[in-house]
């Protein structure tokens, strides 16, 4: 239960057990994953926003075997036309500045009128899912002008995974494996965990420095940092809005400008919200945002159909997405003092990470200590700007993962961060993992009280349980760890 070894050592112990099982795995199911569902894509705006942020790589094969390097993502476009313009993309080594589009299929170019509309002309990259199948019919990409598109189909098992469709969880009860981990020696299952923790982190980590590649490490940061606040419901459009407002540009502006921005493309500035305010504070609060809104708005106002969808149902009022962006907005306009806290190398672990928790802890603002929303009356209680489980997965889902490959000793500060909030996912792994009766629940909260214990615990799940189709009756998970033991 001490999750002890120094990071990255056990990282490749887990790629290599996740090897050996595929590798023996009779039926060579879980080699060969099916095609995405297509009653369940991934969504497009999903695509896109990976794209945009480098996460697939910048160096492809077209479909005719052109070598593709993207050279300059570009901006989002919040007009007609292509999904970004401004991008720069070698193809076979000759540079070609223009637009970019990102569909889920081929067809959808000609579906959607592009090949006729001259809005598409200066498009030099037409991206959609893959893969193409030699029997499957070819959809062309050509422009106003019949000429041809350079093509690329995105291998989407680096996209989804394919056999479980979106959003649906396996059923919640006792798994197979709960029986051969119960009789796991400790010290097997500590080490299973840790290196299950170490290459989670460890995934995560590759994410965070790939958008960094793309872009710059304080944007990785930045869209990072936005994906955790959107929290379960409202990450992807948080990390949307991040990229059409990059920290780059917000910083140069000056704070109350920054706020206009994010609140304006957010969609928080129409009249509706001025009619329904919750009081005279909260009228106050949107005049003045307006006042610097409407400055920006004939720039960055997204057109009709690139508004962001935030979702509300279901969702707290602590963590309501205008919360969340006045928080995002606190955040950028501290960044400086924010960037050194997460990057102070001078600093022993323990006091990194109380650092870093009492500079989030501490974010302010006049309106959002005292208001849940634009429409809500005022608290009688302060507000945290944001929440101590928010600064806790911030640190847990973001800032460790960043930090750590540069600053391997911080492994140690992190294995001692409590765990978080229970969700559904980890309430479903606990329960499959270790079993429903009282005793069982007594291991699972033994096993899962820490941060990288429940990360560990979310990444066997989406290994196995996530991939398995077969009520657990084909997943060699259970056989597998006879073996593990064994390794040592
Ligand atoms: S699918 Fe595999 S890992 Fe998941 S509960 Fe069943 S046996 Fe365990």
């Amino acid at each position: 239960m001490n999750g002890t070894n120094d990071y990255p050592g056990a990282v490749d112990r887990y790629a290599e057990f996740l090897a050996r099982v595929f590798d023996s795995d009779p039926s060579g199911r879980l080699r060969e994953l099916p095609l995405p569902d297509p009653s369940a894509p991934i969504p497009e705006l999903e695509l896109q926003a990976r794209w945009f942020a480098g996460e697939l790589g910048r160096e492809f094969t077209g479909v005719d075997g052109e070598t593709i390097e993207v050279t300059q993502f570009g901006h989002w476009n919040r007009g007609e036309g292509p999904d970004f313009t401004e991008v720069g993309v070698k193809i076979d080594g000759e540079l070609r500045r223009g637009a970019v589009e990102v569909d889920l299929e081929a067809r959808s170019w000609e579906e959607h009128g592009h090949g006729a509309n001259p809005a598409f002309d200066e498009v030099v990259l037409h991206i959609f899912l893959g893969p193409l199948t030699a029997d499957a019919p070819r959809f062309h990409t050509r422009d106003s002008r019949h000429r041809g598109i350079v093509q690329l189909a995105l291998d989407p098992s680096k996209l989804v995974r394919p056999s479980r469709p979106w959003g649906r969880l396996p059923e919640a009860r006792r798994g197979r494996c709960a029986t051969p981990l119960r009789y796991m020696r400790p010290n097997d299952l500590d080490s299973l965990l840790t290196a299950a923790a170490q290459y989670r982190l460890h995934q995560k980590g590759k994410r965070f420095a790939a958008i960094a590649e793309a872009h710059n490490e304080n944007q990785a940061l930045y869209q990072a940092v936005a994906e955790a606040l959107g929290y379960r419901h409202n990450k992807l459009v948080m990390a949307v809005l991040a990229q059409r407002l990059p920290l780059a540009m917000l910083r140069r502006h000056d704070p109350i400008e920054r706020e206009a921005l994010l609140f304006g493309v957010a969609g928080f500035l129409d009249a509706s919200q001025f009619e329904n305010a919750a009081d005279d504070e909260a009228r106050r609060y949107l005049k003045g945002l307006w006042d610097h809104w409407w400055k920006h708005r004939a720039e960055h106002e997204p057109g009709a159909d690139r508004r962001l969808a935030w979702k509300l149902s279901g969702t707290r009022p602590t963590n309501h997405p205008q919360r969340r962006v006045a928080a995002l907005a606190a955040l950028v306009n501290d960044w400086t003092k924010f960037r050194q806290r997460v990057t102070d190398t001078g600093v022993a672990k323990g006091a990194w990470t109380k650092g870093v928790r009492e500079f989030l802890a501490g974010l302010e603002h006049d309106y959002w200590r005292h208001h849940y929303t634009l429409k809500a009356s005022p608290s009688k209680k302060p507000l945290a700007l944001v929440g101590p489980d928010r600064v806790r997965d911030l640190l847990g889902n973001v800032l460790f993962p960043a930090a750590i490959p540069g600053r391997p000793e911080l492994w140690n500060a992190y294995l001692e961060l409590p765990g978080s909030v229970e969700n559904e996912s980890l309430r479903r792994a606990r329960l499959r993992l270790f079993g429903e009766n009282e005793a069982d629940r007594d291991r699972a909260a033994q096993w899962s009280g820490r941060y990288w214990q429940q990360q560990a615990l979310l990444q066997v799940f989406a290994d196995f349980c996530l991939e398995d189709a077969s009520e657990c009756d084909e997943c060699p998970f259970p056989e597998q760890l006879k073996q593990w033991g064994r390794d040592d």
